[in-house]
Parts: C-alpha cells; structure tokens; sequence
C-alpha cells in the first residue's frame, strides 16, 4: 500500500516508510511477471520505469514503442522504492 504525494515526490510505504517513487507495469506490482525490463534512456536513475515479459513482448509488437495500446496494457503502478527493489531482487531480469 502506497501513498503518492505529489508536492514531495515521495511515497509513504506500509513497509518501508517514506521513500523514493518508482513505476512498474501492473503484473510486476502485482507478482505476475516472469521477468524484469526497464527503461535504459536514463543511466543515472537507480529505479527506472520497469515492466515484465508480456509488456515487453507487447512492445516490441508495437515496434519497440511504448506506443498507447502497449502503455494501455502496461497498467502503470506507483510503487515505493523499497517495493521496487523487491520485485527487481525476485524477478529474474530479462536484459541482454
Ligand atoms: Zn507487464
Ligand atoms: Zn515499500
């Protein structure tokens, strides 16, 4: 359970209290996917956009776009840096 607080840029997590903010698609946050993407335009961003195998298959569908249908599809999750961290430690990452 998180809080987004918008003024702050931070997330009040359950679990581990105030924290950065991180996107995943809806199936990571919701334990569904069997591997780990993310963006890789911003090397200096410890915890960027990530999404699972379905979405990536989606993407590259849609020509390696995050086109609207794929975006549609992804169900972007606000998650707490701490949550994030998380599902990255579990899911077996699927880059390169
Ligand atoms: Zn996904
Ligand atoms: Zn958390």
């Amino acid at each position: 359970m998180t809080d987004d607080d918008p003024r702050t840029g931070r997330v009040r997590c359950a679990t581990h209290g105030d924290s950065a903010p991180a996107y995943v698609c809806g199936h990571l946050a919701r334990g569904d996917g069997r591997a780990f993407f993310h963006a890789d335009d911003d090397p200096g961003n410890p915890r960027p956009d990530a999404w699972c195998d379905a979405c990536e298959r989606l993407r590259v569908a849609c020509g390696g776009r995050w086109t609207e249908e794929a975006e549609a599809s992804l169900g972007v999750r606000l998650l707490c840096g701490g949550c994030y961290d998380g599902i990255r430690a579990r899911v077996p990452s699927g880059m390169g």
